[in-house]
Order: C-alpha cells, then sequence, then structure tokens
C-alpha cells in the first residue's frame, strides 16, 4: 500500500510522513478507527515508508528492494499478528499459521472486516467466534525479537486487532512494547482501543484515522469508474464503509434486482402465502452466497429505512422513488416492538451464511420467523 492509493485522510498522512522526515519514529503506535476506515491500509503505508530506500516528500518509490517486498506483504522484517481460531487440530495457534490467508484478504481489500476475516475459516467457525490473539503468539513474537533484522533499518511487528488479545499475551507483551529491541516498531491496529489494558494503553502514541467522507469515496469510485447511480447504492447500502463496498464490487452482485427481490419477500410474507414463500426461497437459495449475502445487507438497510421514516427526519431517508413509496407503506408494520429482532434476525442470517449453512432451510426459517414479528403489534400507538 502506498500513502497514494490510500482515499483521502491526507492531513494524517502529512502528519505521518513528518515523524520519519523528521525522525520522530515512536517505537509503539495505535492506529484506531472504525470498522472500513484507512487505518490499517496507513500502518502499512507508513511501515514500507519507513523502510523504503527511495522516498519522495510524500510517499515511498515502490520499485526499490524494501518495497517490492513490502508489494506482497512478504518484508523478512515484516511480522504480522492478527486474531486466529484454534481451528481443527492446528499445533499452535499462531498467525504464522494463517499468514498466506491473511495476506490474501488483506491485499485484496486493506479495509476489510474482523467478522470477514474469521467468516473466512468457513465451517471451521461453526461458533461465529471473533478468533483470539493467544499466549503462543507472545512467545512467537518474543522469539522473533531475539533475533537481528534480516535487513531493514526497522523492524515492523504490525498487530491487528490487537483487542482480540487474550489477557495471558498482553501481559506477555507489555515489557516489549514499553521498551523494544533497537529498531523495532510495533504498530498495532485497533477497531475497539478501549478493550485494550490501560497499561498497554498508556504506552503507545495514539493515532486516530477518522471515516472516510463523501468527496474521499467519489474520488474512490472515480479512480475505479464506477457510475454515479451504482456509487449512490453502495455507499446507501454499506453506510459508506468502504470495506463493505470494495467486497460488493469484488462480488459483482449488483445486477440483481434487490428491490424486487425484498419487496415480493415482504408481501408474500405479509400475506403468509407459504406456497410462494417456498419458490421465492428457492429462487434466492440458488444465487449463492453473495448474492444472498448482498440480499441480506439490503433487507437490512430497508428495515432501518422504515424506522427513519416513522421515527426521525425523513430528510434522512436514503431511497429512491421507488423505495420511498414502499417505505411510506410499509413502514406501518415496523416498530419498537418489532425492528430490532427484525434486524437481528437479518444480520445472524448473514453470520449463518458464511458459515455455509443451507440457505434453503435458513430463508425459509427466517420467513416463518419474518411472519410472527410483523404481526407484534405496537405496545404504544404514536400519532
Ligand atoms: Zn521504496
Amino acid at each position: 500500500m502506498l500513502f497514494k492509493e490510500i482515499p483521502g485522510n491526507s492531513l494524517v498522512k502529512k502528519q505521518l510522513v513528518a515523524t520519519i522526515t523528521q525522525n520522530r519514529v515512536s517505537h509503539a503506535q495505535l492506529f484506531s478507527g472504525n470498522s472500513g476506515s484507512a487505518k490499517l491500509a496507513l500502518a502499512f503505508a507508513y511501515a514500507r515508508y519507513l523502510n523504503c530506500h527511495n522516498k519522495s516528500n510524500e510517499d515511498s518509490c515502490a520499485t526499490c528492494p524494501s518495497c517490492i517486498k513490502y508489494n506482497t506483504l512478504s518484508h523478512p522484517d515484516l511480522h504480522l499478528v492478527f486474531p486466529v481460531l484454534k481451528a481443527g487440530g492446528t499445533k499452535s495457534s499462531v498467525s504464522d499459521n494463517f499468514l498466506k490467508e491473511w495476506r490474501d484478504f488483506t491485499l485484496k481489500n486493506p479495509y476489510n472486516s474482523l467478522d470477514n476475516w474469521t467468516n473466512s475459516f468457513g465451517v471451521e467457525n461453526k461458533k461465529g467466534e471473533k478468533g483470539s490473539i493467544y499466549k503462543d503468539e507472545a512467545v512467537s513474537i518474543h522469539k522473533k525479537l531475539a533475533l537481528k533484522n534480516f535487513e531493514a533499518t526497522y523492524r515492523v511487528i504490525l498487530i491487528w486487532m490487537p483487542e482480540q488479545m487474550n489477557t495471558n499475551a498482553a501481559n506477555k507483551l507489555l515489557k516489549v512494547f514499553e521498551e523494544p529491541p533497537l529498531g523495532t516498531v510495533f504498530l498495532l491496529v485497533s477497531e475497539d482501543p478501549e478493550k485494550l489494558l490501560p497499561t498497554i494503553i498508556s504506552r503507545l502514541q495514539k493515532i486516530h484515522i477518522h471515516d472516510f467522507n463523501m468527496d474521499d469515496l467519489l474520488g474512490f469510485f472515480k479512480k475505479e469508474n464506477v457510475s454515479s447511480e451504482k456509487a449512490k447504492q453502495l455507499v446507501n447500502l454499506t453506510d459508506a464503509d468502504l470495506g463493505k463496498i470494495i467486497q460488493l464490487l469484488m462480488d459483482d452482485t449488483q445486477e440483481i434486482d434487490l428491490f424486487n427481490l425484498f419487496s415480493s419477500w415482504m408481501r408474500l410474507v405479509y400475506q403468509i402465502d407459504i406456497v410462494n414463500i417456498s419458490k421465492w426461497v428457492d429462487s434466492l437459495a440458488a444465487t449463492g452466497r453473495k448474492h444472498q449475502n448482498t440480499f441480506l445487507l439490503y433487507a437490512i438497510k430497508m428495515i432501518r429505512e422504515c424506522l427513519i421514516f416513522n421515527f426521525a427526519n425523513k430528510l434522512l431517508l436514503k431511497t429512491n422513488q421507488k423505495e420511498f413509496d414502499f417505505v411510506s407503506k410499509f413502514s406501518n408494520f415496523i416498530h419498537e416492538d418489532n425492528s430490532v429482532l427484525i434486524i437481528e434476525k437479518l444480520e445472524n442470517s448473514s453470520k449463518a451464511i458464511n458459515r455455509n449453512a443451507n440457505a434453503k432451510i435458513l430463508f425459509f426459517e427466517l420467513s416463518l420467523q419474518i411472519i410472527k414479528l410483523l404481526k407484534v403489534k405496537r405496545k404504544f400507538a404514536i400519532n
């Protein structure tokens, strides 16, 4: 990742570059930000710039021997640490066992989420765990630190989602965060720094990465040649989360008519038309996991739009005319006593799909649950 490949964030890029050109590199840094922000991408660009042999005032050269190794995240002095699962018979639960998979995952989409990473363990992650950084990992880091740097001036130990570190591992690493060996830089990339031990937080230099703003995203869409209509749809569907946007672009599932699929489903569910619900389920089940996930994302968005229609300023609605017409009627059935439950069911279904659940059974059961939830009456009438 080069700085210039990351949309927006111009101020923080300048600050990061300045710490290097002015020789103020802190040995333990925390890049924090929401899911879908540029925190990991910026940490990669920073680590690369730190070691580039031929850097400009703004960015790495992309062609020196160090940069070439950074292109594939395979520099011998770049150590990658991330949450893993104790999956089917692995001897020790350390990141190095899953390095190839994580590199692929991150190189394709450096804005991707922890959920998507642990979901990529597929059936091995039946319970939907978030993964952990175990004590074994701390032992492995200590072993690496005992060796000299292979070739780089700065050896980088990048820890993605350190909040998933268990207490044993965290305690074992406290000392090295405070006083790493010479030429070692820790970069912690976190979505939930509040969960880190205060004793760790106090040892880190903090850099907060803001969410992408609309201009940043427009720049991204222009570069990727995404039409403005499709861009609008992607932003609405993902709440402007670049990680999810890239995922959807890679899946290329935009050609399905999400509105038709959703509105006909809700109609059938409302009419309790079991025969046609069953046909609807069959046709969705035949489309594959990626389509089904995009559909569930859209369904969640539409339920949220109904809530906005009912309880908030209608100017906040992100609907087109067709969707607005639908929401203005359907929102009668969505209220404080069923909306949270419906959204929860949709989110859980998405997780189950990622873990290879049987789509036919899943969508049929989901339909039955929504039939029940739509019948829930409001406790209090609102005007
Ligand atoms: Zn370079």
